[in-house]
């Protein structure tokens, strides 16, 4: 995907990153609006659009994803009280950037996963 996409600048070290954890196949990196007191996006080096491409095109490196998420959810102290793990995909799922990343949310009560405001 490269140049085009976002994340894929900052896997590639373009643009800068504050990287929490990386592995061959991943990298967590602190999210630039945080909307909780520890708020860590974790994404697959490789491009895919969102969680639904990755989880049937490569489930492997999906499970890659979730330990990533979950070594960065110890490593920030948040197993103890509990964090929130949430992909945004689609237009209705609020995506805005869209090469995979799992968003891992804590460090203080989240509130209801959803207000019901829906239709
Ligand atoms: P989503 O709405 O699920 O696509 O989330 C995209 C997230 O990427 C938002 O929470 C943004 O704050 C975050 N974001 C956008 N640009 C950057 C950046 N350069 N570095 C870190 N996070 C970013």
């Amino acid at each position: 995907m490269g140049s085009d996409c976002l994340f894929c600048r900052i896997v590639a070290g373009e643009i800068p990153a504050t990287v929490v954890r990386e592995t061959s196949t991943t990298l967590a990196f602190r999210d630039i609006d945080p909307k909780a007191p520890v708020h860590v996006l974790v994404v697959p080096k490789e491009h895919y659009v969102d969680v639904a491409t990755l989880g049937q095109g490569d489930p492997v490196l999906a499970g890659e994803v979730l330990a990533t998420a979950a070594a960065v959810a110890e490593d920030e102290g948040l197993l103890g009280d509990g964090f929130r793990l949430m992909f945004n995909t689609g237009a209705y799922g609020g995506q805005e950037v869209f090469h995979v990343h799992a968003h891992v949310l804590g460090g203080a009560p989240l509130g209801p996963m959803l207000t019901r405001s829906l239709g």
